[in-house]
């Protein structure tokens, strides 16, 4: 099974990926990362974090 970066983030759509609002304010969507997670990202987050602990 192959997962592409695109599988897990995509693109943040409230600040276009550039990851700042507007005048350098943090994006409040992204926490400045310049993408969100996908529900397959959320899943594999929330695994790897299970097994970390
Ligand atoms: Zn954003």
């Amino acid at each position: 099974m192959v997962i592409a970066t695109d599988d897990l983030e995509v693109t943040c759509p409230h600040c276009e990926g550039t990851g700042s609002e507007e005048e350098g304010t943090p994006c409040p969507k992204c926490s400045a990362k310049g993408v969100i997670l996908t529900a397959q990202g959320n899943t594999l987050l929330h695994f790897i974090r299970k097994h970390l602990n």
